[in-house]
């Protein structure tokens, strides 16, 4: 299953490639938190409804909940899906750029397979990936503590 996702992935993100903006526009925004050659390289589509792979395995793996649940946002590698009424959510934009490096770090398969046996076991709030990204976030709307969130992931992973 996880090979079928991940070919799933690779072509959904063939599928949008002409419609995807870089994030290198966030450099300034983000300079305290993420480098600009991350941002050049990583990815977002504003779109009306976000692509996902409805397959049956994962429904029969529990996760039917999670894969219909309502979101602002999606990543999937190097590219999040974004939806239209949430495009200039400047702080959503932060949140799934700490899943792109995620991936980054972990590579696909892992990711995956991590990611799915978290949900299972802590459930969305609570799945260390999700909550990584939801404290980052956080800092980030307190505008507190700039934060090398490269490196922070990295060595909390
Ligand atoms: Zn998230």
């Amino acid at each position: 299953m996880l090979q079928k996702i991940d070919h799933w992935i690779d072509q959904t993100l063939i599928d949008f490639k002409e419609e995807r903006q870089s994030c290198a526009r966030f450099t300034e925004k983000f300079s305290e938190y993420y480098t600009e050659e991350f941002l050049s390289k990583s990815y977002f589509v504003v779109v009306d409804n976000i692509p996902k792979p409805r397959f049956p395995e994962l429904y029969q793996a529990g996760l039917g909940d999670f894969v219909d649940m309502e979101v602002a946002g999606i990543t999937y590698k190097d590219t999040y899906f974004i939806k239209t009424p949430f495009a200039a959510d400047i702080s959503l934009h932060f949140h799934e750029l700490v899943h792109v490096h995620q991936w980054s770090l972990l590579g696909a398969e892992t990711f995956i397979k991590r990611y799915i046996s978290e949900i299972q076991t802590y459930g969305y709030n609570d799945a260390p990936l999700e909550t990584m990204a939801y404290s980052l976030q956080a800092k980030f709307i307190d505008n507190y503590a700039p934060t090398d969130v490269l490196s922070y992931v990295q060595n909390h992973l």
